[in-house]
This record gives structure tokens, sequence and C-alpha cells, in this order.
């Protein structure tokens, strides 16, 4: 058993804290009612949204403005394809609803995309659709496991940290992802390995946990060649024995040879948070067209206009920094424009 539990996540915690002030705001939440249209008044200005779903059925709702914050559209492959074509294929672990409905609605009304349509992707994990905690010693995988390539070469320290790991694990032909080789010594500080060997066992389509009692047959469990395999363990469990990891630097505290069995591999995905970049906004959170100019009355924030902020690569935890941010500012303009 491992040494280390997860207690609680942070996003729980978050929209509880959200939802107590709004409610204590009167502020009315219609769960299950997503936005299908824009309306617009007889200038051409956004006006409120429809709303339309088998619980509710249709609704209308009528404003002075609206602010677009539904989130990315990594769970819709049409817009995957079309816009950040290198994600199909990926699994995400944005929420199930992020389908782009948003980024969809602005366009229709004229909204610019920006140039950046990328992945928020960087984190290792075997369940492709959730994510351990970040900052506990044992996210993702301990740092003392071996992480090989899909040919079986190891290719980065495993103490190095997310984003820098997962570049050297991208493939064109499959989802993105790298194997955790260990033996029975570090099995025991490994997350929720039973379950993921339960899960494998049981024919998940995407959880692969194994177990065997040599090298050879976990090779051939994991459809790596089982030589090559060998060959990297053994050059590891040398660097391991001299105390020094020559080949990448990693900390000599995690350096624990592969030599006490079973063996272990476990499958780790590149677990994508969404797809960020979407639609363009200006510095009022105000939704523009590619020439700069407003949508009257729509403002937009959060990851559906998002690119500005990240570039062409993701560093790692800061979205809902900007996702607060920006619905703070969208706010703060909306409400002084609707007065
Ligand atoms: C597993 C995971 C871990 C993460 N960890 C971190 C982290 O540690 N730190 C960090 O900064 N970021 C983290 N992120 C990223 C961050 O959570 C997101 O980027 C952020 O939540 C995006 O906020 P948002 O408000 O733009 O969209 P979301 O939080 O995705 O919310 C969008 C909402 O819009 C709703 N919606 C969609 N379509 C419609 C519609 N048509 N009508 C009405 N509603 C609609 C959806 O149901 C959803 O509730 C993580 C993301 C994931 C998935």
């Amino acid at each position: 058993m491992v040494d280390v539990k997860v207690k609680s996540k942070g996003g729980e915690a978050l929209i509880a804290s959200l939802t107590k002030r709004l409610q204590d705001d009167g502020v009315d939440i219609y769960l299950n009612t997503p936005a299908t249209d824009l309306l617009l008044d007889d200038d051409g200005a956004v006006a409120g949204v429809l709303c339309e779903s088998e619980k509710n059925g249709v609704r209308e709702f009528n404003a002075k403005a609206v602010i677009l914050c539904t989130g990315d559209y990594a769970r819709d492959n049409d817009l995957n394809a079309e816009l950040a074509p290198e994600t199909v294929g990926e699994y995400t672990a944005t929420a199930v609803s992020n389908k782009g409905d948003g980024l969809r609605m602005a366009r229709a009304a004229g909204a610019g995309l920006h140039a950046y349509q990328e992945s928020l992707s960087g984190n290792f994990n075997a369940d492709p659709f959730d994510m351990p905690v970040v900052g506990q010693p044992n996210n993702q995988f301990p740092f003392s496991v071996l992480l090989v390539d899909r040919d079986g070469a190891r290719r980065v320290s495993e103490a190095a940290g997310p984003h820098d790991q997962q570049v050297f694990f991208i493939y064109e032909d499959a989802p993105d992802h790298a194997w955790a080789i260990f033996d029975a010594s570090v099995a025991e500080k490994f997350l929720n390995l039973d379950t993921y060997l339960e899960k494998t066992a049981a024919g998940s389509p995407f959880i692969q946990a194994f177990e065997a009692d040599s090298i050879e047959a976990l090779a051939a469990q994991i459809g790596i060649d089982a030589a090559a395999l060998t060959a990297t363990v053994d050059a590891y469990n040398a660097l391991c024995e001299a105390g020094e990891d020559t080949q990448f630097g990693k900390d000599a505290q995690y350096l624990d040879p592969i030599t006490e069995g079973k063996f272990y591999a476990v499958k780790e995905y590149d677990m994508t948070r969404g797809n960020y970049g979407g639609i363009l906004t200006n510095e009022r959170f105000e939704v523009v067209t590619d020439a700069g100019e407003a949508v009257p009355g729509l403002y937009a924030a959060g990851i559906i206009s998002s690119g500005d902020y990240f570039g062409d690569y993701y560093p790692g935890r800061e979205a809902l920094s900007l996702c607060a941010h920006g619905g703070y500012i969208a706010g703060q303009n909306a409400a002084a424009a609707a007065k």
C-alpha cells in the first residue's frame, strides 16, 4: 500500500464556494440548460441566449449582455479536426459537456479565432480521464520508476516534471504515452496500482497495467521488443548500482534498480485537460472579430478565449487564474455596459 493518500480535489471546493456566493447574491443557477443560440436585438447586438434541453425544454433568457464561459471544445471531434488536428485521437479529462458550443455561437456572431489552438497537455496519468492531485509525492508515478517509450527506450529523467517529460512521448498515430516500468519494491509506492491492475484485467479499453514474473514476459504483455526492454532495464540498473544517472541526471535518491519480482508496467497517457486558444477577445474581454471590432453585447472569459495567455505551449497550472481573472473583468465590463 502507498503511504500517500489523496484527501480532496480542489475543483470541488472551488465550485462550492462560487455557488454559495452566487446563491447569497440571489443569482438563479440553471443546471442542465445548455445555450444553443445567441439572441440578437433589432440593431444586431447580442441580447440574450436560447437554451434547449430534454429536461427543461426551450427557454429564452433576455439580457443586456452575454458572457460566454463554456470552456474548451476538446470533446468535439469535428472541432478538434478543424482547429487542433494533432489532438484528434487523444483522450481528454475536460468536462464531458465541453463541446465548443460557445465557440460556435461566437463564430456565428462574427468572432475571430485565435491563431493558437493547442492542447492543455503535459500530465501523465494511467487514467486519461482523471488526474491525481498535483503536488502529491506520488503524483502520476513515483520518480523511482523507469520511463520508456513504445520502443522500450529511456528518453528523459523520470523526475524531470510532467511538461518536460511529455514532449519525448508524442506519437502521430497513437495517443501520446509512456510506459512506467518498476519492480515490487516501487510497486508499494505506486498510487492506485491495484485498481489499475484490476481494471486492466476486467478489460478496460484504456487503463493498461500489467504484472509479470520477468522483464521478458512483461515486454510481451505490453507489445515492446523483449530484447530492447531488457537492454534498457539492464543499462538503467547499472546506473542505479553506480549511484549516478550519467544518462539523464536523475537524483540518486530515485535510482532504485529493477531487480525484485514481480515486475510491473503501467501505461501513462498524456492526459490533456482540454484545448485552449478559442475565440478572440480584447483587453475588456469583449468578443472581437478578426479585424478587432467588438461584437456588441458579447463577452467571453476562460479557456474559450485563452490563446493570448499561453502562446503555443501551456506551462501548466495557470488556467484557473486566467479564468477567474477574465471572468471578473468581463463581468465588470458587461455590468457597466448594461446599466
Ligand atoms: C483534470 C483537470 C485538472 C486541471 N488542473 C488544473 C490545475 O491544477 N490548475 C489550473 O490552473 N488549471 C487546471 N486545469 C484546467 C482548468 O481547470 C480549466 O482550464 C478551467 O477550468 C477552464 O475554466 P472555464 O471556466 O473556462 O471552463 P470550464 O471550467 O471547463 O467550464 C465550462 C462550463 O461550461 C459548460 N458548458 C459547456 N457548453 C455549454 C452550453 N452550451 N451552455 C451552458 N453551459 C455550457 C460546461 O458544462 C462547463 O460547466 C485542469 C483541468 C482538468 C480537466
